[in-house]
């Protein structure tokens, strides 16, 4: 071969491996799965919707509000092929303890709701085991969540918040006792300061036995009332603070690095949830309580509340329920909006017994309208709601006699630019600080 044939030989050469290569990459097959996910599978919601998106709203999994539409292709990536959740997905329970109290009988003033008595505690987890319910770790969940793998029957999440000393003290020898998981959420700066905090040592013969160490941001602010009140230049550098704190802190004490956050006071918005993404949190957990399954946003899980006193009914019936499907919901989770007056709107997409339907704003029940062939419940705000963080929860029964129920979450903006915290804005505070 000349020189001139050579230089043909190999542009041939490099030509055919382009093309093969193009080839390949168009027509592979998928993964069966995505074990490690590249980037997290979590996608912001858009906040202007396009004619294609709200076009499948009806097909769309995750509840959206009319201004606040995902899109098809958002969901796709959010919850991949093989794990995603459909709306017969099984239902999974977390639970959300702060601190205990071995003698209750000894405080001569009423106990906190957050102090929770040992005694009680030991009869919810006997219940658990009599009832073939399971304690799963986080890393469980995860596995389940991103990968597919199966959890046992009746799965339920034990998170324990702030990390109060009484953790170590009184609730870890029963979960000890019962040889169940669990997970400690931190705020890293009361861990520090060391006061009525669980000591290094503590949490390090927690990690030992198991127990796995996620983050409660770094100094336990109200998020969304700080966001109110400041530039959005200083929130943001106050909130990637917040968040990476934890990460760094913990990894460098105890060698681990969280991948899931619990919001305080269960207080989050788009830009929260943004930030919280940008950190590679995995699954965020908010207090809305009910039950979760992969239709729900991954960075909005929901979280019962163990308050004291709570009923054995109670307690049980936290078990006994599946998720409601709801899309086009108004006003949109973890939305800020300006209105004291919202029309709360929002389509029911599992087949209901519309006669079942229960509609609560706050704790307050309240009358809607249901239109029986669109399916969407409608209730008009006729007394102004007050500045601040609000539950929307809707109940409903469905054909096959399965209670169902779902509780979302939105702000509404302070006006004026002074603000002290109101009575109203403690209420709405879902912790004890
Ligand atoms: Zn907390």
């Amino acid at each position: 071969m000349d020189l001139k044939g050579s230089r043909r030989f190999w542009l041939l050469l490099v030509l055919l491996l382009t093309a093969g290569i193009a080839v390949y990459l168009t027509l592979r097959p998928e993964w069966p799965f995505q074990t490690t996910p590249v980037s997290l599978p979590v996608v912001l919601e858009p906040t202007t919707p396009t004619a294609q998106t709200t076009a499948g709203v009806s097909t769309v999994l995750e509840s959206a509000s009319s201004t606040n539409i995902v899109s098809v292709e958002a969901v796709g990536l959010t919850v991949n092929a093989q794990t995603a959740g459909s709306l017969n997905d099984s239902p999974f329970v977390v639970l959300c303890y702060h601190r205990f109290v071995s003698h209750p009988e000894k405080f001569t003033e009423k106990l906190s709701e957050y102090r929770f008595p040992q005694a009680e505690f030991r009869w919810q987890m006997q219940y658990l085991k009599d009832n073939g319910i399971t304690p799963i770790s986080m890393r469980q969940l995860k596995d389940y969540w991103f990968g597919g793998k199966p959890l046992p029957a009746r799965p339920v999440l034990l998170t324990f918040d702030d990390g109060f000393r009484s953790l170590y003290d009184v609730m870890f020898p029963v979960l000890q006792q019962f040889k169940y998981p669990g997970v400690l959420f931190l705020y890293t700066d009361f861990i520090r300061d060391q006061g009525d905090s669980l000591t290094l040592e503590d949490i390090k013969a927690m990690q030992k036995y198991g127990m796995e160490l996620e983050s409660h941001t770094k100094s336990h602010l109200n998020l969304g009332y700080v966001e109110e009140k400041t530039t959005a230049n200083d929130f943001s550098v106050l909130l990637t603070k917040e968040l990476s704190d934890p990460l760094e802190y913990i990894e460098k004490e105890f060698n681990y690095t969280p991948t899931t956050l619990a919001y305080p006071y269960g207080v989050y918005d788009d830009r929260i949830v943004e930030e919280t993404q940008k950190l590679n949190y995995q699954l965020a957990f908010t207090v809305n309580p009910g039950p979760n399954d992969r239709t729900v946003p991954p960075l909005k899980l929901k979280r019962d509340l163990i308050l004291n006193p709570i009923g054995h009914e109670s307690f049980a019936a936290l078990f006994a329920t599946k998720v409601l499907h709801l899309a086009q919901v108004y006003p949109g989770d973890g939305e800020f909006i300006l209105k004291h007056r919202p029309l709360v709107s929002m389509i029911i997409q599992d087949d209901i017994d519309y006669k079942t339907i229960k509609l609560y704003i706050g704790t307050a029940s309240v009358n809607y309208s249901y239109n029986p062939k669109t399916h969407e419940l409608k209730h008009q705000l006729k007394k102004a709601l007050k500045s601040g963080g609000h539950f929307v929860r809707v109940e409903a029964v469905d054909k096959t006699g399965q209670p169902r129920n779902y509780t979302f979450y939105f702000r509404i903006k302070h006006s004026g630019l002074v603000l002290a915290p109101t009575k109203e804005e403690k209420l709405t505070g879902v912790d004890d600080k």
